[in-house]
């Protein structure tokens, strides 16, 4: 590898010969790094990261040349082509985006979105040491999930809490602890699969426990579970039928009545509530969804749920439930490679706080707010938006206000639909090109400096607003459209 420092004066013509051109002998670093623009950048960026870009920039150039000899380059073409790559490549990755999916825990676009004190709370505890396994009081050292535990034995009625990286996790910890080399009885119409390869069959054989599926996919009684009941068994599990219904000719069994039958057979009831929430979302006027403190007051031993799908927390998965098996979970060594950070538990704590005043919750926790703006409101803005979208656009599309259906997401309440109302973009050719043209102004939208994410629907690109808070910030960047 020949090595070379940003001083050594460059020749780059001999660097490359093959590429070399009479009318491309292209400035050196050296001579660049004295340009208005690149000086500006070594500021910025500093001198590594300077130095190879226009290298990169060079050598782009240099084959451009090589092909087409006569295309002019001013020195001032060359920085504002090194500034550019420079900036793209120090553009994060991970950005924000507007969801007008109409999906609003939508888990590839990050689902809930943190309430103002939740964001606050992460932020105190990040460039500061914090107590996250140290006792205050004592001052000794402590236990992580303290800060947490308090908060959740109060919000859901159960006696313990622990936190893991996801409810995946949790579910995974769980059955590893629980009923490692055990039976695990779970009902043939709840072997769930969320997105991303979470199979409950599959998590059952990593995690060492043997599923046993009782029942049809359909129907499921009481029987099913007493007969498979034996010596291996090492608990009774419900699921969550989080992305899915099953309607018509069916039977389950109850909570309650699952219960009761474990305990009759010393074992624990466990239920994967997914989604879980631990407020009576029918107050606000959405659909009933299971809480975590009624899954215990029915009788569950132990409760996972997710912290970043309705709870409207961090990612998280969060067990609750009998003392003693919280213990059992806490002393798997797994729990230590599942663990959450000091960012999660700053931010569950803060989410969780909350919940206290749940009368504040649908306008305090983002994910709530979202779910529960009413359509009327939705509707007048996308027709404030609608002139804009349709300007920015010009020929190249109609724009109309649509009524449409937004879902939770994220596999909660699969069935129920919020209505909505969206922006609906038709492509002014019809017919062969159409489908073409949507993608292109899909892209389009996805090429804005906060790229905008919709779905394409029936020859349209629709636009959700139900998940648009931020109004100026999406029409402003509309003016950057035809440039
Ligand atoms: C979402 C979900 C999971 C997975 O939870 P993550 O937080 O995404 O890991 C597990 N079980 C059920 C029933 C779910 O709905």
């Amino acid at each position: 590898m020949t090595h070379r420092t940003a001083d050594e004066p460059t020749s780059e013509s001999m660097d490359e010969p093959m590429t070399s051109h009479p009318f491309s002998r292209l400035p050196s670093v050296d001579s660049l790094l004295g340009h208005a623009i690149i000086a500006g950048l070594v500021a910025r960026f500093g001198h590594t990261a300077t130095v190879a870009a226009l290298r990169e920039t060079l050598a782009q150039w240099r084959s451009r040349l090589a092909a087409e000899p006569d295309t002019p380059w001013s020195r001032d073409d060359l920085a504002q082509a090194c500034l550019t790559r420079l900036e793209a490549s120090h553009r994060p990755r991970l950005r924000p985006v507007f969801n007008l999916t109409g999906s609003v825990l939508h888990t590839n676009l990050g689902r809930a979105l943190l309430a103002e004190e939740a964001v606050a709370a992460v932020l105190a505890v990040l460039n500061h040491p914090c107590n996250l396994e140290y006792e205050l009081s004592g001052g000794k050292r402590g236990d992580r999930d303290e800060h947490i535990d308090g908060l959740i034995r109060e919000l859901t009625g159960a006696e313990a809490a622990t936190v893991v990286n996801n409810n995946a996790a949790a579910v995974f910890l769980l059955l590893n602890s629980l009923a490692q080399r055990k039976e695990v009885i779970v009902s043939r119409g709840e072997l769930i699969e969320i997105g991303g390869a979470f199979r409950i069959p599959d998590i059952m054989s990593r995690a060492g426990a043997k599923l046993r599926e009782v029942g049809t996919t359909n129907r499921t009684h009481g029987k099913d579970y007493a007969e498979a009941i034996g010596p291996r068994t090492g608990l009774i599990m419900k699921v969550h039928r989080s992305n899915y219904a099953i309607t018509g000719f069916t039977a389950s069994v109850s909570a309650k009545e699952l219960a009761r039958l474990a305990h009759d057979h010393g074992l624990p009831f466990v239920e994967d509530l997914g989604s879980g929430t631990l407020v009576d979302l029918t107050r606000y006027g959405l659909p009933r969804e299971p809480t975590a403190g009624g899954a215990i007051a029915q009788g569950a031993d132990l409760v996972s749920f997710s912290g970043d799908k309705l709870l409207g927390g961090p990612q998280a998965g969060i067990l609750v439930g009998n003392q003693d098996l919280i213990v059992k979970i806490k002393r798997n060594p797994l729990k230590r490679a599942l663990r959450v950070d000091k960012m999660t538990l700053a931010a569950l704590e803060a989410t969780l706080k909350l919940y206290r005043s749940p009368e504040r919750l649908a306008s305090q926790l983002p994910t709530l707010r979202t779910l529960t703006r009413p359509a009327a409101e939705i509707a007048a803005l996308a027709q404030r938006l609608l002139p804009s979208v349709q300007q920015a656009l010009g020929e190249q599309a109609g724009v109309t206000v649509e009524s449409c259906s937004s879902q939770i997401g994220s596999g909660s309440l699969p069935v129920d639909l919020l209505p909505s109302a969206c922006l609906t973009i038709r492509p002014g050719v019809s017919g062969r090109g159409q489908g073409r043209a949507l993608i292109r102004l899909a892209e389009a939208f996805r090429n804005l400096p906060i790229p905008v994410i919709g779905r394409i629907e029936d020859g349209a690109l629709k636009f959700d607003l139900r998940g648009l808070e931020d109004e100026a910030g999406f029409a402003g960047q509309l003016t950057d459209w035809s440039r």
